[in-house]
């Protein structure tokens, strides 16, 4: 499933090797039956690893459900078919840009704080703002995410 955190920025949608994200009238929502936990692409929850705010949480129930039946009809064992792409420049980039879209649409102030603070932790891994500097956002990120809770 997609929590409420979700900001819509999309990366989820466009990194599931098997098309199981897809966007929903309010937000994206992950199809159960078509999840398999990127078992076979990818060492860990591609979805739950791009998502900027933590927001997807593939159900592993379903998941388990779906492998345990394919096994009893005696399908082979899924292995891994390729290694997880490397973090280039230009698919961080990529989510940055996606993100700095979003941010132009999004009025709730929460959610604006979750924005850049992902922008931020991105600008940090390309290398445009520095330690200090993003250290001092994670600080301000954090008292203010205190404030709101
Ligand atoms: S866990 Fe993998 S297969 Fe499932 S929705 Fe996320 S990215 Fe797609
Ligand atoms: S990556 Fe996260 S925030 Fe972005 S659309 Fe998917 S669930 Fe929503």
């Amino acid at each position: 499933m997609i929590t409420a955190e979700c900001i819509n920025c999309g990366a989820c949608e466009l990194d599931c090797p098997v098309r199981a994200i897809t966007p929903a009238p309010s937000q994206f929502r992950i199809d159960p039956m078509v999840c398999m936990e990127c078992d076979g692409y990818y060492p860990v929850p591609r979805c739950q690893w791009v998502c900027p705010v933590s927001a997807c949480a593939p159900e592993r129930e379903s998941y388990l459900f779906k492998a345990r039946a394919l096994t009893n009809r005696g399908a082979p064992p899924v292995v891994l078919r390729a290694a997880p792409p490397a973090e280039t420049p230009a698919i961080l980039q990529g989510r940055l840009d996606r993100l700095q879209k979003q941010l132009a649409l999004v009025t709730n102030k929460e959610t604006r704080a979750e924005l850049r603070y992902a922008m931020a932790k991105l600008q940090w891994q390309l290398g445009q703002i520095t330690d200090a500097e993003f250290a001092e956002i994670e600080k301000f990120y954090e008292n203010f995410t205190y404030e709101w809770c």
